[in-house]
């Protein structure tokens, strides 16, 4: 078949040597570019993987035997067990009345000193090494880089979108008129194929050689999607139009080659139109569907229509195969235990036969396979945010808020839960099918930083959760002197279910000053009954100013000597992480550079 229509390609229009030439070239210079900025990031790299700890973790899900119990508690079934409205969160304490005690301002706690012996050794084991991030070394560059410009694209990501856009159309431009040189269009987009498949991988080449996630590359893959969709049409029009003005048009169509091309064109609009922001708010499984019907069926298309095309596909079919053949390694198919939480309206997961192999901040893709999530349910995968650590009892935990309906279905699931002995609730056990870990800090080494502080609105809270305990397990092997959190809620009875953690983490960070600050916008009458806020924990009605919380880290920090950084980590809505990329930009120069560099990590999701 390919055969035939090479034939036919070649009785109709020739590539010249130059569109040829040039989709090579543009290929060229772009792996280049990626390489250049991948070699930006090898010192990090090599600092990773120079901390034992952080060399073989974050890769492959799996079950170990846990030879002796974790020396710090870190298990969170007291989430599950708190959520009964019944039972009180802790203990009450009889001297505060009511809820006082969470309106007082706490007062600071004093800093650790445990970190040094009496003759003023450092304690504990061997402190990671840290490398600064590139960005946090030459501030004014990077102040104007991350700035941010437009639906939370920095000025960073809109300059590198508009210098591949611009090489783009330069190779597409140079030497030809897309008017009366259709070809031109085919090529530049022919060369554009393997670079919008990589983009799209979950395991993905280009991610794993920056050091970040699929996700954060996602947006080069829109662009790249575009600039396809545009130049295939042009491809396609321009010579329809051609045809048409030499009365050819019926016998062109009528070649098989030219069907194919045609068949690749509606694969491409379709892609198109399925990606647009309003069929993937109306309908995500619309989103998917035409995207794994497209993409295969355009590679198809393309290698019919022109068998120039075929190396480029084979470039995007092997890594495109190379990256499921990954997920398939990735994936686990296991049992998990559903549970309802109604204060913060999400359904914990609990995975007890997956308990390594995760990074604090790595994320997980979910399906449940019960046909309790309908037809259409059982088909969807969703990513979660790993909310513990690894190596505990429990196994993993994710926390899945009803966000729409999938995430609904999961939780009325969960809400038909059976009851134990005493009638308390045990949860609902399905098998799930789990895929990951994917994305995460990348290269970063968070326990390197002297100081972390954490904004995260609603469901966000995961990614701080699995952090700190990462953190506060690893205190004795850790730079880390201050951490704080900063937790926005719409409701208090949302932080009801999470008050233990929470106690139980500030009352194991032994060499750690932690400090958790929760904010809430709407107090529902009676939520604050029975609560009892430790030390370290403040509850405070309002939005918080995180200008004053990242003032107050560095502060710490530099008070305890630390002079490896601080990591802002946020997670939350786009408009939390604009906020705080914000105040984290326009922060004092000169204290950001005594306290060696204030980095940001950001999570976007749903609220
Ligand atoms: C990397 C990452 C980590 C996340 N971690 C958490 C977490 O820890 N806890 C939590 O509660 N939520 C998390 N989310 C959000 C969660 O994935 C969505 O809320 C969920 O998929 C919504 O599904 P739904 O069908 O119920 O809602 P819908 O109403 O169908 O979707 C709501 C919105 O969620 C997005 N969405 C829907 N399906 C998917 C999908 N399959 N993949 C990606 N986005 C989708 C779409 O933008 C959609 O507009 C995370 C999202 C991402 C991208």
């Amino acid at each position: 078949m390919v055969n035939s229509t090479q034939h036919a390609s070649s009785t109709s229009s020739n590539p010249s040597d130059l569109d040829m030439t040039l989709a090579y070239h543009l290929d060229l210079v772009i792996s280049i570019v990626i390489l250049t900025f991948a070699l930006f990031t090898v010192p990090r790299a090599i600092a990773r993987f120079a901390n034992p700890s952080e060399r073989f973790r974050g890769f492959l899900l799996r079950y170990v035997p846990l030879r002796h119990r974790s020396r710090i508690n870190l298990n969170t079934d007291s989430v599950y067990l708190n959520s009964d409205p019944e039972k009180p969160v802790l203990d009450i304490d009889e001297s505060s009345e009511g809820c006082n005690t969470t309106f007082k301002e706490l007062p600071t706690l004093p800093m650790r000193t445990l970190r040094n012996d009496a003759n003023g050794l450092p304690l504990g084991g061997q402190k990671p090494v840290h490398m600064p991030m590139l960005s946090s070394l030459v501030h004014p560059v990077t102040s104007i880089l991350s700035r941010s410009v437009h639906e939370g694209y920095t000025v960073g990501q809109v300059l590198l979108l508009a210098g591949y856009t611009a090489l783009v159309l330069y190779c597409g431009f140079y030497k030809s008129n897309p008017f009366s040189d259709p070809l031109r269009a085919g090529w530049i987009i022919t060369s554009q194929i393997p670079f919008l498949y990589i983009f799209a991988t979950k395991n993905n080449v280009i991610g794993a050689l920056l050091g970040v996630g699929y996700e954060k590359l996602n947006y080069l893959h829109r662009l790249v999607g575009r600039l396809v969709v545009v130049g295939a049409n042009v491809h396609a029009l321009g010579f329809i139009y051609k045809w048409s003005l030499a009365g050819q048009l019926s016998k062109e169509l009528a070649q098989p080659y030219i069907r194919w091309g045609l068949v690749g064109l509606v694969c491409v609009d379709l892609l198109g139109i399925g990606s647009t922001q309003f069929v993937r708010s109306k309908s995500y499984n619309l989103f998917i569907i035409t995207h794994a019907l497209g993409l295969f069926v355009f590679l198809f298309a393309v290698c019919y229509h022109r068998p120039g095309c075929v190396p480029y596909v084979t470039a995007a079919c092997v890594f495109y195969g190379l990256d499921h053949l990954i997920r398939i390694a990735k994936t686990r198919i296991t049992t998990a235990t559903l549970r309802p939480i109604p204060e913060l309206g999400l359904t914990r997961v609990e995975i007890p036969t997956l308990n390594s192999g995760w990074r604090a901040g790595q994320h997980v893709r979910l399906r449940v396979l019960s046909t309790g999530m309908g037809f259409l349910g059982l088909t969807e995968v969703h990513p979660f945010t790993i909310a513990n650590v690894e190596r505990t009892e429990e196994g993993m935990v994710l926390m899945c808020k009803k966000a729409g309906r999938w995430t609904t279905k999961m939780y009325e699931l969960s809400a038909t839960a059976k009851y134990g002995e005493q009638g308390r609730e045990v949860g609902r056990g399905v098998r799930v099918m789990v895929e990951g870990p994917y994305g995460g800090v990348g290269n970063t080494v968070m326990s390197s930083y002297s100081g972390a502080l954490f904004v995260v609105g609603g469901s966000g809270i995961t990614f701080a959760l699995s952090a700190i305990q990462e953190l506060v397990r690893s205190q004795d092997n850790s730079s880390i002197t201050t951490i704080d959190i900063v937790w926005s809620i719409p409701d208090v009875a949302s932080l009801t279910p999470v008050i233990p953690l929470f106690t139980s983490l500030i009352e194991q960070s032994t060499f750690v000053r932690l400090r958790v600050s929760v904010f809430y916008t709407r107090a529902s009458k009676g939520s604050f009954q029975g609560m009892y806020l430790p030390p370290g924990m403040t509850l405070v009605p309002g939005r918080p100013k995180t200008a004053k919380f990242l003032d107050d880290v560095v502060t710490s920090t530099q008070s305890g000597g630390g002079a490896t950084g601080v990591f802002v980590g946020v997670c939350g809505p786009p408009a939390l992480a604009r906020d705080v990329a914000g105040v984290v930009r326009t922060f004092d120069v000169y204290r950001k550079r005594m306290v060696g560099g204030i980095e940001l990590h950001a999570e976007v999701f749903g609220w």
